[in-house]
């Protein structure tokens, strides 16, 4: 397949007219229905639903959907959560976690090592089972460049300047001879895609201020586009989730729900909102602390998303064209 074809991407999206009439409502107006009024209108899952969450980091999926996931499987569902790097590209957490002042690739390889096995931990905390997860092991902080400069073989691999690694482990590979480069992350995200086959995909939003979020949207709706030429007849819902967005989350101790970020729309749909239970919110305050190095650094953070609900929206219809010919994500 010429990668360097322009991919237009018509997705199926699944969702009631009436959501997607909300999205006329300036953010002002929405945020005073949902206070006021009408409550946001939520998901609904059942034993048919097959959730993909898709994480550019260790602890995105508890963060925005540890909830959900919850829902889907006491509904009888499945889950299967896509990590597309380990989180090893973080000096400051290094720093923290080692005691090292200038930490070196096998602190970088070891820490990321770490973040994998805290996703495991968190998972079982929201009982997911043990075969519900994928790391593919690409480069924290280089997803955006995989986009654009690094999308072929016309020219080396990215090499990340943390873990020194141009590829995944060999135990992590899907694909034969997969290195940094952006379209092996796509192909590879076909593959899980159409080997799940999902009903429900859930994915950072393109305004997601975190680069590798950013370019995390990008990657899949590219990879979708793979399947739907392939299976035209292929359907899922796409959800976003945001987690960097200015200063938000703030924790609220007299309001206990997670508003939108404010000044961001809700997509097509609106704003979508999953109440949790308190046991699941309880599970998901457990999955969350079982990410110490980050509760090292930034537990603050965590605790903005361990709240009554998680919000979700819907996007328009991607026309995506990779590789990018202009910066879409990064610095
Ligand atoms: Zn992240």
């Amino acid at each position: 397949m010429n990668r360097c074809m322009v991919a237009l991407i018509g997705l199926t999206l699944i969702g009631s007219p009436d959501l997607r009439g909300a999205a006329d409502l300036s953010v002002r107006d929405a945020d005073l229905n949902a206070r006021q009024a009408r409550p946001r209108p939520t998901l609904t899952v059942d034993a048919d639903t097959r959730l993909l969450v898709v994480a550019p980091h260790p602890d995105d999926e508890t963060l925005a959907a540890g909830g959900l996931m919850q829902k889907v499987r006491e509904s009888g569902g499945r889950v299967h959560v896509v990590y597309l790097t380990d989180g090893d590209g973080y000096p400051e957490g290094v720093r923290v976690e080692d005691h090292i002042e200038t930490p070196i690739a096998r602190d970088y390889r070891g820490y990321g090592r770490r973040r994998r096995a805290e996703a495991r931990a968190a998972l079982n905390a929201l009982k997911l089972g043990r075969y519900s997860y994928t790391f593919l092991s690409f480069p924290d902080g280089g997803l955006c460049l995989l986009t654009r400069q690094y999308w072929s073989d016309r020219r080396a691999a990215y090499r990340s300047p943390y873990t020194r690694l141009d590829r995944p482990p060999k135990a992590e590979i899907l694909v034969p001879d997969i290195e940094y480069r952006g379209e092996d992350l796509t192909q590879e995200l076909a593959r899980i895609i159409a080997d799940f086959e999902p009903t429900m995909i859930l994915v950072p939003r393109r305004e997601d201020q975190h680069p590798d979020h950013c370019a995390a949207w990008y990657f899949v709706a590219d990879a979708l586009g793979d399947v739907l030429r392939v299976r035209p007849d292929f359907k899922t819902d796409v959800l976003n989730y945001i987690v960097h967005f200015n200063s938000w989350p703030f924790e609220d101790e007299d309001d206990p729900h997670l508003p939108p970020p404010p000044g961001l729309r809700g997509g097509v749909s609106g704003w979508i909102e999953v109440p949790l239970t308190p046991t699941e919110r309880r599970a998901k305050r457990d999955a969350l602390q079982r990410y110490a190095t980050q509760e090292h650094v930034m537990s603050w953070f965590l605790a903005g998303f361990a709240r009554a609900d998680e919000v979700f929206s819907r996007p328009a219809a991607p026309h995506v064209v990779l590789p990018a010919r202009r910066n879409l994500c990064c610095d």
